[in-house]
């Protein structure tokens, strides 16, 4: 694997192996890597002749300051474990390769409603963030492909109708939720999490799955309702949103097709998210 920090030297190598006719299959990440972030790793190498993946905590995507100072990083394992996992190429930039200009020159797309429900109503400005730093790196890496966890789903989303916006040629391929073996989606943040809290977390998982299970028993209002309110009442839970909308839209419907569940909620103070395709 070889590793690049400038952008510079990133674009000559990219550019030269291109030339070759490779195609770049592209897997941009925040690092503290676990099999989730793998097995994009392992979709871009089926898809793709050279894999680009970057590590980038982006300070732009918090909205708040505590949230990215406890964000974990270890540069060491992840490098470790891309190795390991057959990446070629790994780009660690700094801040300042990111935004040598500063922070304040993107134009943020108009995606519309998908952007200021749910994460973009709980987590203001986090969208527009992501979408500057995504739109940075897939200037600099210019992949065929770019490959994202359905976990994240409305980043996802976004990212999809951002690329169209702006006339890429890029196809963001969206790839199934990793889970540990009690149904919790794994994620970075559950490093922060005590042994306790991880069993205890799993009530995300099984109420997703519940109103799945009973999709077709209730109008979908009342399933959300439920839903809701069995992570409302689970002890040592915060609940920030649970609701089930139309997954192209996130608008409620009563049609019992394209759906999705989405959920945000907090234990130990750290902040959970999860969905499941009903
Ligand atoms: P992050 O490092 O959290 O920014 O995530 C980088 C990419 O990995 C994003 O596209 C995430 O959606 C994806 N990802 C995170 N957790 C998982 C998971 N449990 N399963 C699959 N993909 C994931």
């Amino acid at each position: 694997m070889i590793n690049f920090e400038s952008r510079e030297e990133l674009q000559t190598f990219i550019s030269r192996e291109k030339d070759k006719g490779l195609s770049i299959g592209f897997v941009p990440t925040m690092g503290a890597l676990h099999a989730g972030h793998l097995s994009l790793i392992q979709a871009a190498k089926d898809t793709c002749d050279l894999v680009v993946c970057s590590v980038f905590v982006n300070p732009t995507q918090f909205n708040k300051a505590e949230d990215l100072e406890k964000y974990p990083r270890n540069e060491k394992r992840d490098k470790e474990l891309l190795e390991k996992a057959g990446c070629h190429v790994l780009f660690l930039p700094s801040v300042q390769t990111i935004y040598p200009d500063g922070t304040d020159h993107f134009e943020v797309p108009d995606v519309g409603h998908m952007a200021q429900v749910y994460e973009g109503e709980f987590r203001p400005g986090h969208f527009d963030g992501m979408m500057q730093v995504v739109s940075l790196l897939l200037d600099m890496v210019n992949p065929s492909h770019m490959f994202m966890g359905l976990k994240d789903f409305q980043q996802f989303a976004i990212c999809k109708k951002m690329v169209e916006i702006q006339g890429r040629t890029v196809e963001v391929c969206g790839m199934p939720t990793f889970r540990e073996t009690n149904g919790l989606a794994m994620s970075s943040r559950n490093e922060r999490l005590s042994a306790e809290a991880k069993k205890e977390a799993k009530i995300i998982y099984e109420t997703l799955d519940w109103v799945k299970q009973h999709l077709l028993d209730y109008d979908n209002s009342v399933l959300a309702e439920l839903g809701e309110r069995q992570l409302k009442n689970f002890p040592g839970l915060i609940l920030e949103y649970f609701d089930i909308v139309d997954k192209t839209s996130l608008r409620h419907t009563n049609n019992k097709e394209n759906l999705i569940a989405l959920c945000a909620a907090r234990i130990e103070g750290v902040r959970l998210i999860d969905n499941m395709i009903l």
